[in-house]
């Protein structure tokens, strides 16, 4: 920790300043155990990972303790993150994230094309006019960029359907400054759509395809987002498919087909801290006359005579509070664009008044709320000094 290591006050207080609330609390050292431990697992079957940082806007930090994890790569949706993570982080050495491969994960807009192809080396790609127009901008930059062509399998949501994968790959190798770097499909974001053997198959039919028709190997082959762990580490057969982008199971230790924490993995890698500014006893059940609120109808409160209630300063404008998880103790009664109702048990109640700080653990939406809003701070803890 910060303030341990240190008996400069001076230095202390400026630790305790930056400890703003509300704030992320990320523990690098557990996000770089979350990737080993994938890694290792995935590795053993043939399968390489990239590390998505888009939920925590493309933090160097946080891509660094991937890549000491063992990822091949780092990829993120939006440009912006992609130019953050390609500088890197000040003291950095020369091995860290800025040389990193570093890959666009979202098609490429047409009016940034010229910032893709300088600071990606590849992007994911299913429209042949953007890829045209990336080559131009490759051309233009004396860049050489790369293309992973992505293929639509059901979820609908990006990726050209299979019989337009041929002209789009020919589209790739005929042009100077694109390279192919692999092919690849994307589930369970959209409409939920598992991967399995019936959908892994066809891409993995479909890579053979494109090899003989065009007489080339295709060495990536990448199956998808953290959804296909279940898949990539139980099926007998992973065909073609050597590759996968993983974001939330590294973050948030977490599969996001079913929820499910999975073992071995750290689930508190990232906490939202926040704090308490309002605690008193209320009366358990609102009165008055009860119509919608701001964000709907409530929750409907029961309970008989008081709770604990505390307020916290924390609301929609901070996180997705649906998605906060409480510590024992505390029960999330509400949350509106500012605040944040708890009740805490009575044993709890003399250790959090006003001014003290609770910890909630997040999902994804919460964390991705959370990473973009401008209220919110970061704390990192551990890394490369721990
Ligand atoms: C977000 C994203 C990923 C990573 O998804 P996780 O569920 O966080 O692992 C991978 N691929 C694409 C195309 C994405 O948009």
């Amino acid at each position: 920790m910060t303030s341990s290591s240190s008996s400069n006050s001076d230095c202390r207080a400026a630790v305790d300043v930056a400890l703003r609330a509300p704030r992320l609390e990320i523990d690098l050292n557990k996000i770089e155990h979350n990737t080993q431990v994938l890694v290792t697992q995935l590795g053993a079957r043939g399968v390489t990972v990239t590390g998505v940082t888009k939920s925590l806007l493309g933090s160097p930090e946080v891509a660094a303790a991937m890549r000491r994890g063992g990822v091949v790569a780092i990829a993120d949706s939006r440009v912006e993150n992609v130019e953050r993570l390609r500088v890197g982080t000040e003291g950095q050495s020369s091995a860290d994230v800025g040389r990193d491969t570093i890959a666009l994960i979202r098609s490429p807009m047409m009016s940034q094309l010229d910032r893709v192809v300088v600071s990606a080396d590849m992007s994911l790609n299913s429209e042949p006019r953007v890829i045209a127009g990336l080559g131009a901008a490759a051309r233009r930059a004396g860049a050489v960029h790369g293309i992973m062509v992505m293929v639509e399998l059901g979820d609908l949501r990006e990726g050209a359907l299979p019989a337009d994968i041929g002209g789009i790959v020919r589209g790739v190798l005929n042009h100077p400054n694109l390279v192919l770097a692999g092919v690849g499909t994307n589930l369970a974001c959209q409409s939920g759509v598992a991967p399995d053997e019936q959908n892994m198959g066809e891409l993995s039919r479909l890579v053979q395809e494109i090899e003989a028709n065009f007489g080339i190997k295709i060495s990536s082959v990448s199956g998808g987002n953290s959804a296909n762990l279940h898949w990539a580490l139980t099926a007998d057969d992973l065909g073609r498919v050597n590759h996968l982008r993983i974001g939330e199971a590294i973050l948030l230790g977490t599969e996001p087909l079913y929820r499910h924490p999975i073992v071995g993995l750290h689930t508190d890698a990232i906490t939202l801290v926040a704090e308490v500014i309002e605690a008193k006893c209320k009366p358990a059940r609102p009165w008055g006359n009860v119509a919608t609120t701001t964000f709907g109808v409530a929750a409907p409160r029961g309970g008989q005579g008081s709770v604990r209630q505390l307020l916290l300063a924390l609301g929609q404008q901070d996180v997705d509070p649906s998605g906060l998880i409480a510590t024992p103790g505390v029960v999330i009664l509400g949350a509106s664009s500012d605040h944040l109702v708890v009740a805490v048990d009575d044993t709890l109640a003399d250790e959090i008044g006003v001014g003290a700080e609770l910890r909630f653990g997040v999902n994804y939406s919460s964390l991705l709320r959370a990473a973009t809003s401008p209220f919110v701070g970061r704390h990192l803890l551990g890394g490369r000094s721990a």
